[in-house]
């Protein structure tokens, strides 16, 4: 029976994390699991492209929360990775570095609540009691996910009240020195933070998962969409590349199949999407869902998009630093995301990346900055994706990611000159590439951005008004390795029950 004929228990749209990991666990349930993806490569956001022979990851620089006993290491057992996977420890005592215009000091972000106590401290004499303050609260909000600590149910998240704390006002709050408060948020790439806007426990769920452990993985993350895939098949699940899902077809209030853009239906009991959300209420046709609902969803904001330099470096020229560098050149790390034609880039998050193949050097490094899909307007009509669809946005928008990369090559060489020597080439992506290789509206970095100030309008659920519907992926817990990874749980909860998952899960590790 061919894909087209066939009926699934299961059909995930899109193999990013969500999708594959929602589709490993309803495998190994014995459900008969069949994943649609548009692209080539499967995992979304774990796809990794070579140039020039070196490996360049695009939406995974590091994972935190890998250490024994920790959360994504017990996820990952369960998922059969922890001992497939290629990792390497960032350093201890710095895995993330922030740095600031007119001031030598490296500050650092150290694993390990100790020591990234004890290390701030040394860096802020007299702020101990603050940034002790500031860990605890860390860890309190994280006390309030159950499954980020592989607990059943839920606590009532409203009742906490840090769902309604800006994480800006937070910060600004336990302590009195500006730099110590650009330090502390000084790795907001890391969520897209906006000032006014991001909510305390975003930043808590990001930052907690980094400094428990901090890891890269070495040679790609894409690893982690092979490992899973592979196990996915073994459990006679079906992944079928080059298959682009453009709408879905009703029987009564249920979805009966999913179309291609190819005209194939495929059809399925329960339909999962692991897309962008927007899209995904695109592809119900009007009549099916309420007005409202689709307005909902369809009025969130998404996270802004990015900038990013890929830089290959002349072989054996820069020695390995182990550790992401952040800087800025503005004095509120809040800024950097506010920016116009003549300010940008106010800062850059760079990723050294770790080859087994060239140990003791770094062959290539990452740079990003925080880019607008409003600069995209002139060349918002063509999709680009290697090999499927091939179009040319011709030669003013190379130009543009010209000057944008030189840009970003002044503000790097300013910070770091010795690098000057070293690029052998370098290549460049646009918000228009994550659009259309993520399939997202806009080229969102992370999905949706929570809001503070209406925090449920931001907490999307699995289900959908769709009896046979449910959602998966960064868009309905949080974005990243981890988040996505417990959102895979949160969803095949509808269909198998919280509790009985996690039990499984815990034995699993
Ligand atoms: C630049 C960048 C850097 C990042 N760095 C880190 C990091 O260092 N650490 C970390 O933990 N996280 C990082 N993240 C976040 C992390 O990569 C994502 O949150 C996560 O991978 C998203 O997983 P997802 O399941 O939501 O799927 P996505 O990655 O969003 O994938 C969705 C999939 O659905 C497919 N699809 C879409 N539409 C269709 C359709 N119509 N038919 C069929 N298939 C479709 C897409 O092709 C894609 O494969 C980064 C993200 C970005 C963009």
């Amino acid at each position: 029976m061919g894909l087209t004929d066939s009926k699934y228990d299961i059909v995930i749209i899109g193999s990013g994390l969500g999708g594959l990991c929602s589709a490993y666990t309803l495998s190994k349930e014995g459900y008969k699991v069949c994943v649609l993806e548009k692209n080539r490569q499967l995992g979304g956001s774990l796809q990794i492209f070579s140039r020039d022979k070196v490996i360049f990851d695009t939406g995974i620089h590091y994972i935190g929360g890998l250490s024994e006993g920790q959360n994504l290491n017990r996820y990952f057992k369960y998922f059969g990775l922890m001992d497939k996977l290629k990792l390497k420890q960032m350093d201890m005592d710095g895995f993330d570095i922030v740095t600031f215009p007119n001031d030598p000091i490296e500050y650092k972000h150290a694993q390990g609540y100790d020591n990234f106590i004890r290390s701030l401290s040394e860096q802020f004499p007299g702020e101990k009691e603050n940034i002790e303050s500031y860990c605890n609260k860390m860890r309190e909000i994280c006390s309030f996910f159950p499954l980020y600590n592989l607990e059943a149910g839920s606590k009532d998240l409203l009742a906490a009240k840090f769902l309604e704390i800006d994480t800006k006002v937070y910060i600004e709050s336990i302590t009195n020195n500006k730099k110590l408060q650009n330090v502390l948020a000084g790795t907001n790439p890391l969520y897209a933070g906006e000032a006014n806007k991001t909510p305390l426990y975003v930043h808590a769920l990001v930052v907690n998962t980094y400094i428990e452990s901090a890891w890269k993985c070495l040679d790609g993350g894409a690893q982690i969409a092979k490992h899973l895939s592979d196990a996915i098949k073994k459990m006679g699940g079906e992944i079928h590349n080059y298959c682009e899902a453009a709408k879905f077809n009703f029987s009564g209030s249920d979805i009966k199949n999913v179309e291609l853009t190819d005209g194939r239906t495929i059809g399925g009991k329960t339909f999962i999407s692991n897309c962008d959300l927007s899209k995904t209420m695109d592809m119900i046709e009007p009549g099916h869902i309420r007005q409202a609902y689709r307005h909902r969803i369809q009025s969130i904001q998404n996270t802004t998009s990015s900038f990013i330099l890929y830089i290959v470096l002349k072989k054996g020229t820069l020695p390995y630093f182990n550790h992401n560098k952040y800087h800025y050149d503005i004095d509120d790390v809040w800024d950097a995301i506010n920016y116009d034609e003549d300010t940008w880039p106010k800062g850059y998050a760079m990723f050294p990346q770790y080859s087994s193949k060239n140990p003791g050097y770094t062959d290539s490094l990452i740079v990003m900055g925080y880019m607008k899909y409003s600069e995209m307007e002139a060349w918002a009509d063509v999709i680009n994706i290697i090999p499927n669809k091939v179009n040319s946005r011709g030669e003013s928008y190379e130009e543009f990611k010209e000057r944008k990369s030189q840009l970003l090559f002044k503000t790097l060489f300013a910070h770091m000159p010795h690098l000057k020597g070293n690029v052998e080439s370098y290549y460049s992506s646009t918000p228009l590439t994550y659009r259309d290789y993520i399939g997202s509206r806009d080229g969102t970095l992370y999905g949706i951005a929570k809001d503070f100030r209406d925090p449920l309008k931001t907490f999307i659920s699995p289900k959908t008004k769709v009896p046979n519907l449910l959602l998966t992926g960064q868009n309905l817990n949080l974005h990243g390795v981890l988040g996505v990874t417990v959102s895979s749980v949160v969803t095949c909860s509808e269909l198998l029950g919280q509790e009985y998952l996690i039990k499984k899960i815990a034995e699993a590790s």
